[in-house]
């Protein structure tokens, strides 16, 4: 477990964007209670289970609370706080032990300040108090060096056996016995250590990477600098960046100690990706449910101008996709919208929600259109629906529907040359055989997005993309 060595003030920060829209003072919205009543006057065609009833319901109570005492959206204050960098535990990112490339996680705060109501981390839930640890470069210095520094020793074909052993266990763990997870992660971390494998580092899958937080602080220039260091120190390093965000051009060229983002991402551009995150929802809708992220246009500027540069930003995490939208004429608007921004790939991800979180963001989306939360409610609460469930026990949208859905977005984003990165749980799930394969991976692109090209694969050091095939 993380240690806190030192607790520094609170601070408070300006943001970088915001909208009009009050969340507290919406003309005419004052939070129901989603019940069975309440479904039924809504014209909900599809009759839910007493534990989803209770919980939708318990959902409704909860926000009606957070609304009361205004704790729905972060506020503009944060905690800042020195880590023991030798105490934080290595986190591997990975929910089904398939996953081609071995990530690890940077995360460098607690909470997030973009504040997204459908948040995955923490169900919608912004009370907590966010806290940044501002010497958390330390620890990815020391992650940086134990993984890709010169490797120990030769790597041999017992290490990439014992490695690809492992990979299965987690793979079996995740499905069927999760209690034996965290371990198998941490013999992998174990094992990974001294090789020079090929790593992809994720900043940041827990909080966002490029958020006021982490700018204000220092904390993402030192983090980024560590990278820069690193390379410049060990020029056949295999670890790379992937940098996924909700950033536009206001945070890429926000200033610390005389550089920005930007001129930070140029220096690493050979061995890093950027990749943008954006929704497919109305626009106020979204305005509601990313509080404090960047409008669609900036994030798409952000895109531009890191291209404009040379640095890699052609593929886009897609999520959360609300079912209820995703009409032809949006998709057409949406992806050509990435399209016209030079996105060749994206990973499409459905909205997962626990029924708690559904009451609240089918309320908002009632708001603005009733027709279309009734279709949320359908989409998500029908019994034989009940088991898809995604990581932390979030329920996905139907799935017929959701293959439905991927099916309409790949017949127009094929049509545009735009590959798609489907992982390996949705795959499952849906039943999407492996000869769609090809057509996935046709830009190089592999299942989070990841760029594989970013890693010279002729290296003989070696077995950094571990085919799926090999695993199944
Ligand atoms: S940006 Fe990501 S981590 Fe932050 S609140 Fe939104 S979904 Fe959660």
């Amino acid at each position: 477990m993380t240690r806190i060595q030192k607790l520094n003030n609170e601070l408070l920060f300006e943001k970088f964007y915001g909208h009009n829209t009050n969340v507290y003072n919406m003309e005419g919205f004052t939070p129901q209670v989603v019940d069975k009543e309440y479904l039924k006057n809504l014209g909900v065609q599809v009759e839910a289970s007493d534990e989803t009833l209770t919980r939708l319901k318990t959902g409704s109570e909860i926000f009606k609370r957070r609304m009361e005492s205004r704790t729905v959206i972060p506020v503009t204050r944060l905690i800042t706080c020195e880590i023991d960098p030798e105490t934080v535990e290595t986190e591997i990112h990975n929910y089904t032990g398939r996953c081609p490339t071995l990530t690890f996680e940077i995360n460098p705060v607690k909470g997030c300040f973009v504040g997204c109501q459908y948040c995955l981390v923490t169900d919608g839930v912004h009370e907590q108090t966010i806290t940044a640890y501002s010497n958390y470069h330390l620890y990815v210095r020391k992650l940086l060096k134990e993984m890709n520094g010169t490797p120990d020793r030769e790597v041999t074909k017992d290490d990439i056996r014992k490695k690809n052993e492992l990979l299965k266990d987690l793979a079996h763990a995740i499905e069927s016995e999760p209690e034996k997870k965290h371990e198998i992660e941490q013999k992998i971390v174990e094992i990974s250590r001294g090789k020079n494998w090929n790593h992809y580092y994720y900043f940041s899958p827990k909080t966002e990477a490029l958020q006021e937080p982490t700018l204000k602080t220092g904390i993402a220039y030192k983090i980024l600098k560590e990278y820069i260091a690193h390379f410049k120190e060990y020029p056949d390093s295999n670890a790379r960046l992937f940098v996924a965000s909700k950033a536009g051009v206001r945070q890429l060229m926000c200033e610390y100690e005389g550089e920005t983002i930007l001129d930070l991402f140029i220096q690493l551009k050979d061995y890093m990706q950027f990749n943008t995150s954006v929704s497919i929802m109305p626009t106020e809708f979204r305005n509601i449910l990313e509080p404090y992220a960047a409008p669609i246009e900036e994030r798409l500027n952000a895109v531009r101008l890191c291209q404009k540069n040379g640095i890699r930003a052609d593929s886009a995490l897609i999520q959360p996709i609300f079912t209820p939208y995703l009409t032809d004429e949006h998709i057409k608007e949406f992806f050509g919208m990435l399209h016209e921004a030079g996105i060749i790939n994206y990973k499409p991800e459905f909205l997962t929600a626990c029924m708690e979180n559904l009451a609240m963001l089918g309320q908002w989306l009632g708001y603005y259109d009733k027709k279309l939360e009734k279709e949320l409610y359908e989409d998500y609460i029908m019994p034989s629906n009940a088991d898809h469930k995604k990581q932390r026990g979030r329920t996905a949208p139907d799935r017929a529907l959701s293959m439905s859905n991927i099916e309409k977005m790949m017949r127009y984003t094929d049509s545009i040359g735009m590959s798609v990165s489907i992982c390996y749980w949705v795959r499952k799930q849906l039943k999407i055989g492996n000869d769609i394969i090809p057509i996935i991976n046709r830009n190089g692109f592999q299942c989070l997005g990841y760029q594989s090209e970013l890693f010279n694969i002729n290296d003989k050091n070696f077995p950094h993309v571990i085919s799926e095939t090999v695993l199944s």
